[in-house]
């Protein structure tokens, strides 16, 4: 019995909050070609942004404009890659762009298949039958450290350390994204985010607003407004997909 085909709705959102003077997120997706993308750039305002921007239309136009040679998982390290030298060797060129970088978390679909691909601290989740799973782990020092049992979740929220990120894109010559495979079903919703989003709302409010039965892109300005009145301290970016028989 052939199993019908999975069809993917998205829909994202971004806003610069309420203490930052710039927004150094971005996104990029594609529902025709399968692709979602979520970056948080650093390295200061300008540089932060250059970062971000590059790195989604660097992905973006490698997985949606050239034909598919090897599997996704191997294309989407390609184009981790292809996005990683285009940001490392412009902030090598450019002096006031010197140390730019940019975190990634990607979802890439095809048909009920999905690759989850990150690099440092933004994340993806999937709720499934109305429950929230972190799917990727960040590459950030309190939460290496947590993994370890060398610290405490209470601790991590106080540590003058939980922006350092362990692993980002263009900050060095090459870098290796997490790829994580998962089987979709109906019903499946995935969050992309950056951590403006979860910094201020905890797993469980984000899945009490997951589960409301609203639009997604109601769902998106519902989390938006949830984080902005929780502070707002960082830019909030959130992206939604979707499976549907
Ligand atoms: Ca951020």
């Amino acid at each position: 019995m052939a199993s019908a085909v999975v069809h993917y709705a998205a829909s994202a959102l971004t806003d610069r909050g309420r203490k930052r003077a710039s927004n150094e997120d971005a996104f990029g997706l594609s529902v025709e070609h399968g692709v979602y993308i979520v970056c948080d750039g650093m390295g200061g305002a300008a540089a932060g942004e250059v970062a971000s921007t590059l790195a989604v239309g660097e992905m973006m136009q490698w997985l949606t404009q050239r034909p598919r040679t090897s599997p996704p998982p191997i294309e989407a390290a390609e184009a981790v890659n292809a996005a990683n030298e285009a940001i490392y060797s412009r902030s090598q060129r450019n002096p006031s762009l010197n140390g730019m970088g940019t975190t990634l978390v990607a979802l890439l679909v095809e048909d009920r298949r999905a690759w989850m691909v990150n690099v440092g601290d933004s994340r993806g989740y999937r709720l499934r039958n109305s429950n929230l799973e972190q799917i990727t782990l960040d590459h950030s020092l309190v939460e290496e450290q947590i993994r370890l049992g060398q610290m405490s979740q209470e601790e991590a929220l106080r540590s003058p350390l939980k922006n350092v990120i362990t692993r980002a894109l263009g900050t060095q010559s090459a870098v290796t994204p997490d790829i994580f495979e998962l089987e979709t079903e109906p019903g499946d919703l995935f969050l992309l985010c950056s951590d403006g989003l979860v910094r201020e709302l905890s797993d469980s409010v984000v899945e009490s607003l997951l589960r409301l039965d609203l639009t997604l892109e109601e769902m998106c300005s519902r989390l938006v407004e949830a984080a902005n009145e929780a502070g707002g301290h960082d830019n909030i970016t959130c992206l939604l997909v979707r499976a549907e028989a």
